[in-house]
């Protein structure tokens, strides 16, 4: 209450002005329009649905989510895209190990999802979620570039807190 302070009407029209927030919330706010893929792939997936997001007909980086990173260190994102042979999990891990956080994954296409076709095979992981925690699932084999851009947008979503439009996208994924 500000009584007959003569400041009275600058400090409403500040309140009006000014959206106080807290810290965490104006970070999430700039990580989530500029979530920094790691410049990496895996097997088919890689090519097909997360390159294909990238190029210029479908232009991931309407969204901020283009800057592939070279190295674990500025990436935000890891895109497992593709198949996980148990020659290869230890790279992954390492690399998801050398990530910075705040850090999230998202796992595209059946083989990073399940193991794909390929689950019943001696040499393959089923599933990214073996090694690390994955934030968004986005099926198919390969998915469409389309569905990669839906996936990032899935993981802006969460980054934000936005449980009920999640909700209501993954009603609309499994139908
Ligand atoms: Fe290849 Fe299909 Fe596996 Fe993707 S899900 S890596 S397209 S076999």
């Amino acid at each position: 209450y500000f009584g007959d302070n003569p400041d009275y009407h600058t400090m409403h029209e500040l309140k009006r002005l000014v959206y106080l927030a807290p810290v965490e919330k104006i970070l999430n706010l700039a990580r989530a329009h500029s979530i920094w893929p790691l410049g990496f792939g895996l097997a088919c997936c890689a090519i097909e649905a997360l390159m294909g997001a990238n190029g210029p007909r479908y232009d991931l980086s309407r969204f901020g989510y283009e800057v592939m990173r070279g190295t674990p260190r500025q990436a935000d994102v890891m895109v497992v895209a593709g198949t996980i042979t148990k020659k290869a999990a230890p790279f992954v891990l390492r690399l998801w190990e050398q990530m910075a956080e705040p850090k999230w994954c998202i796992a595209v296409g059946s083989c990073a999802i399940s193991g794909g076709p390929f689950v019943d095979s001696y040499y393959v992981v089923p599933g990214a979620n073996k090694l690390v925690p994955v934030d968004v699932y986005v099926p198919g084999c390969p998915p469409r570039p389309d569905a990669v851009i839906e996936g990032f947008l899935m993981l802006k979503d969460k980054i934000l807190d936005k449980r009920e439009r999640l909700q209501n996208k993954s009603k609309v994924v499994t139908g």
